[in-house]
């Protein structure tokens, strides 16, 4: 139990000591420049903000005058950043951001369209089904992948066709390669459903505009976070060109899912866009290029590396299927070894999701990929002592100490 504010830093340092002697490899967490943190305390995080949708400067509370003020500029960063005409930050992450899209876009008995968890969805849509009085409003049915893990485009326009739904989410948490959002802005013309992005794992290529923006590709509506790719404080957005739309997402947002929406974190966000304005186009360029780097020396090392006739990667992610060589539970034992990454959550697979936008803001660079795959290879492969190899991951990190691409 804590007994004094010592207690408190003292397990805060424990903490900053153990994770800074880990090679990072989530794909969904990133680092945050000192600079960005520094406007993580502030005033605003202990003021109600609630507003009136697409009128923003009607708040209800008083006191308002310069968070109104803050907050719009940043939403003219978004704009500027994201190519979306409206704006909506009260998400307070990527899940509520697409909860507020699903629940205003749907009538009872629409279909949804949806990446599916053995395809690395995020599982959005399907576990608000699992609750019972959901799953008699919203369906769901899941979108085919070819072996690349790529949307299979043919699979889904007959499914389309076939089914009917209201609405297509594209976008995931193991996406390797830009969705075919353009491809079927036509069908959705024809057809009347919705195209929706879910960004939270691309915004940052996005940003860096490396990674196709879905809202020029035709996408209705875009939402994510603001914390994976993109190495901002923890949040989340909606941002679309259609007033329309945002205006019932708006309107489901708050106040039904969302009143305090967590001022403290757009100062930092601010800073982040303004961050990433300068040094995203790069960063992006070095993730993807690390990505690809990665991939090679794994599968040099006789990893089974996925999407290798597409280049294996034009994101922050690799994904990597160890059935051969692993039991379930890769990410549990690379961890013995301060190599910190994901696996199927369910343990049905072994496949491993490897990120690499942290090491890319640490500094790391395609030169730097071998040693990493060495170190996953012997922790995973020759199932090394798990403290040699901590040992060499720890001086491998050491040597990268700073943050790349951040004011
Ligand atoms: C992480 C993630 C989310 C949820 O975002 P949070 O910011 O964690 O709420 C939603 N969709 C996808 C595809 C994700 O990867």
């Amino acid at each position: 139990m804590f007994k004094s504010l010592g207690d408190l830093d003292a397990l805060l340092e424990q903490h900053d000591e153990y994770r800074s002697n880990c090679l990072n490899l989530i794909a969904s967490e990133n680092f945050t420049s000192m600079k960005v943190r520094s406007y993580l305390d502030n005033d605003f995080g202990n003021r109600y903000g609630c507003y009136a949708t697409l009128n923003p400067s009607v708040r209800d509370y008083t006191g308002n005058k310069y968070i109104n003020e803050f907050e719009m500029a940043t939403h003219e960063l978004m704009k500027e950043v994201f190519h979306g005409e409206y704006v909506d930050l009260r998400p307070i992450g990527g899940h509520m951001a697409g909860m507020s899209v699903v629940l205003a876009l749907l009538d009872p008995g629409d279909l949804v369209i949806e990446v599916s968890l053995e395809n690395w969805g995020h599982g959005l849509v399907g576990p608000m089904c699992q609750v019972s009085h959901f799953n008699k409003t919203i369906n769901v049915k899941y979108m085919a992948f070819d072996e690349d893990r790529a949307v299979d485009i043919a699979k889904l326009e007959a499914q389309i066709r076939a089914e009917k739904p209201k609405l297509v989410i594209f976008g995931g948490s193991g996406t390797l390669f830009p969705e075919p959002v353009r491809q079927f802005r036509p069908l959705a013309d024809e057809l009347g459903f919705y195209i929706a992005y879910d960004a939270s794992h691309v915004t940052g290529l996005i940003a860096g505009g490396l990674f196709p923006n879905p809202l020029d590709e035709g996408a209705d509506i875009m939402f994510g976070s603001t914390h994976k790719s993109f190495p901002g404080p923890q949040g989340g957005f909606v941002t679309s060109n259609n007033r329309d739309m945002m205006k019932k997402v708006g309107e489901t947002l708050s106040p039904s899912l969302v009143t305090s929406h967590h001022l403290f974190r757009i100062p930092a966000l601010a800073a982040s866009l303004l961050e990433m304005k300068t040094y995203g186009p790069a960063y992006a360029k070095q993730i993807v290029a690390n990505s690809k780097a990665l991939a090679v020396a794994l599968e040099k090392v006789g990893f089974n590396v996925l999407g290798k006739n597409r280049g294996f990667s034009e994101s922050h992610i690799i994904l990597v299927d160890a059935g051969a060589q692993v039991k379930a539970g890769p990410a549990k034992h690379l961890e013995q070894a301060q190599i910190l990454c994901s696996d199927d959550f369910s343990g049905a697979s072994p496949e491993i999701r490897i990120g690499t936008s942290e090491i890319t803001r640490r500094g790391m660079k395609e030169e730097d990929m071998d040693a990493i795959a060495q170190l996953i290879y012997r922790s995973l492969i020759l199932k090394e002592d798990a403290g040699v190899v901590a040992s060499d991951v720890k001086a491998l990190v050491a040597k990268f100490p700073d943050v790349a691409f951040a004011f």
